[in-house]
């Protein structure tokens, strides 16, 4: 039986990483992914050019930055890491880069140079890697077992049986099973009786169901600058059915009212409509925050005072209320928001 000092489960991004450090620590390391071609999920990160780090993230407090039940679970780790060794590392690999938005760093030609930087890490620390392997099942040799492999791992693959002191699981989550992402570290976990968190998707887009979504559905691919926010008590004026948008303001509320205050969470970035939906960075960034039953508030016309502006035109205009908002934001939107309400259609000066 082949022996190691640290087996890891899953090459993609965690498990490179790990791999690259613990072989280069001196350690004797195995590396082995189920799937046929190595961290694919790198591959398609940031619109394939995988947006590596953030410049911006603050080194004495990263636990700030980290989305979980425990927020402290990052802070060793990332005080200790910070994102400017990261981008030594880039750098030492001579990968071009960019700051794109708000401390984001993207490489600039393809997110495949950072998983090159990878398996050049891997290969500097004399990591063994097997891919394609699955692994049968993971068994610990308690100290009744025979002395030389007690307090070991004990890996069954179909490459053999292979044993180790430390077992790393970065088998990842469980989004894109198409490119290899399985539950095994979640079976694993129950197997050794880790208890593990309610799961839920993040840094997604929202959908509708299709009838509530049909009026907003035209509005596909207008994309705008927002301020999203969660957390706040449930409006009374929010409307019953989550995914309806009443036309009766700019900053609209999904959700049932009376939901339970959490803390608030607020985005300033850009909001994308989509033929199922709400996407773009505001959405991609409050799904980690929102939950089921909250309300979510999106100020679609965050630089102006919409209530101010319209009340200026009531006294000066004679313009359809419709055509008044469409100097404010975007004229597709106003024209959608507008279309469900006679009142809009009115001279904005005989609006009540
Ligand atoms: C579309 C998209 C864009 C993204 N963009 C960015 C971005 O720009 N920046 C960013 O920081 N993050 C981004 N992310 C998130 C980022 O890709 C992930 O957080 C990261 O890849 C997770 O790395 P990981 O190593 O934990 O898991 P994964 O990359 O999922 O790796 C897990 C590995 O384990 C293997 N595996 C699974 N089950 C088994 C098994 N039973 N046996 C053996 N091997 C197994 C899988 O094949 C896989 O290779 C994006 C994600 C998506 C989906």
């Amino acid at each position: 039986m082949q022996e190691f000092d640290v087996v890891i489960i899953g090459a993609g991004a965690a498990g490179l990483f790990c791999a690259g450090q613990a072989g280069q620590r001196g350690l004797k390391v195995l590396l082995m992914d189920h799937a046929e071609a190595v961290a694919e999920k790198i591959r398609i990160s940031g619109g394939g050019r995988c947006n590596f780090t953030n410049r911006d993230l603050d080194p004495q407090a990263p636990h700030k930055h980290f989305v979980g039940q425990n927020p402290q679970f990052s802070r060793s780790a990332l005080s200790r890491y910070t994102p400017a060794d990261f981008i030594a590392l880039v750098q030492k690999h001579g990968i071009p880069f960019h700051e794109k938005h708000k401390g984001q760093l993207f490489c600039d030609r393809s997110a495949e140079d950072l998983i090159a930087m990878l398996l050049a890490e891997c290969e500097a620390g004399d990591v063994v890697h097997w891919q394609p392997c699955s692994v049968k099942n993971v068994a610990f040799l308690a100290s009744k077992a025979d002395e030389s492999s007690a307090g070991s791992y004990q890996i069954n693959t179909d490459r053999g049986p292979v044993q180790a002191r430390s077992l790393v699981v970065a088998t990842g989550g469980l989004s894109i099973p198409k490119i290899g992402a399985t539950d095994f570290g979640y079976r694993l976990a129950q197997q050794f009786g880790i208890p593990l968190v309610e799961r839920r998707p993040g840094l997604v887009p929202l959908t509708f169901d299709g009838a509530a979504w049909a009026p907003w559905a035209q509005l596909a691919g207008l994309a705008l600058p927002v301020q999203i926010s969660t957390g706040m008590q449930a409006s009374p004026h929010a409307p019953p059915l989550r995914g309806s948008l009443p036309p009766e303001g700019a900053a609209f509320a999904l959700g049932r009212p009376g939901g339970k205050r959490k803390a608030h969470m607020a985005f300033d970035e850009d909001l994308l409509f989509t033929h199922r939906g709400l996407s773009g960075p505001a959405v991609l960034q409050i799904s980690s925050y929102w939950q089921e039953g909250q309300p979510l508030c999106i100020n679609l016309a965050p630089t102006v005072d919409l209530p101010q502006a319209l009340a200026q035109a009531k006294a000066r205009s004679r313009k359809l209320s419709a055509n008044e908002l469409a100097q404010l934001m975007p004229s597709r939107l106003a024209d959608a928001w507008a279309g469900h309400d006679a009142d809009w259609q009115r001279p904005v000066n005989e609006a009540s």
